[in-house]
């Protein structure tokens, strides 16, 4: 507990950056509105004409989920993460196709409740449909969520290995790799418990720094 509340202190700076995020998405969102979403017999890719930015529902839609955040990682999105797979035109409405960091998430209800809340405040019709195969990797991660997730204080994973392409439990030092520190970069690093605050994460310590940090486990 002593922990957490420390983290969360250190953190304070980024975990309010992450909570500024949504008033920051709805003007995104209201300002994108402004243009009449293409009625169905207009759906569908269509090029933007010069100096007017034209946009399909469903890329409307993927826009205003790009700002519904991670529950556990307010920084990065769940389109950042990977977890947003697709969405499809589906007659009159939308579907939007997510899959779970790892079957049995718990924050996975969580995720669905706050896609279903964004769509609706954009007033976008939307099926949700939840896909657990193919199971989602932490290759599926941007790049810039590897880099928020540094900045936030946790060590990102790394890329999978070819072979890997099952969840792995095993000590990552097993396979030979380092986690460098998010704090200070140093991969003097230990592992003090292979399952952090979620079953996701590991805890760490840095050995120059001395500073317990998370980190994601690549599977
Ligand atoms: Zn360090």
């Amino acid at each position: 507990m002593e922990r957490d509340a420390r983290r969360r202190a250190r953190r304070g700076d980024a975990a309010q950056a992450g909570r500024r995020r949504p008033s920051h998405a709805r003007q995104a969102g209201h300002a994108f509105r402004a243009p009449e979403l293409p009625a169905r017999r207009h759906a569908g890719p269509r090029a933007a004409a010069p100096g007017r930015a034209m946009v399909t529902r469903a890329e409307y839609a993927w826009h205003v989920l790009d700002t519904v955040a991670d529950p556990e990682i307010p920084v990065v999105s769940i389109r950042e993460l990977g977890i947003l797979r697709e969405v499809n035109e589906r007659g009159d409405t939308l579907e939007v196709v997510i899959t779970p960091t790892y079957s049995g998430c718990p924050a996975m209800g969580q995720i669905e409740d706050d896609v279903r809340a964004a769509l609706a405040a954009s007033d976008i019709r939307a099926d949700i449909v939840t896909r657990l195969a193919p199971a989602w990797t932490t290759d599926w991660m941007t790049d810039a969520a590897k880099d928020k997730l540094r900045a936030y204080g946790i060590a990102p994973p790394h890329t999978r290995a070819p072979s890997d392409n099952v969840v792995q439990f095993m000590k990552p030092r097993a396979r030979g790799e380092s986690v460098a520190c998010p704090q200070c970069g140093s991969t003097n690093t230990t592992e003090t418990s292979h399952f952090g605050s979620t079953a996701c994460k590991a805890l760490y310590r840095c050995l120059d720094c001395r500073e317990p940090f998370d980190h994601f486990k690549p599977y």
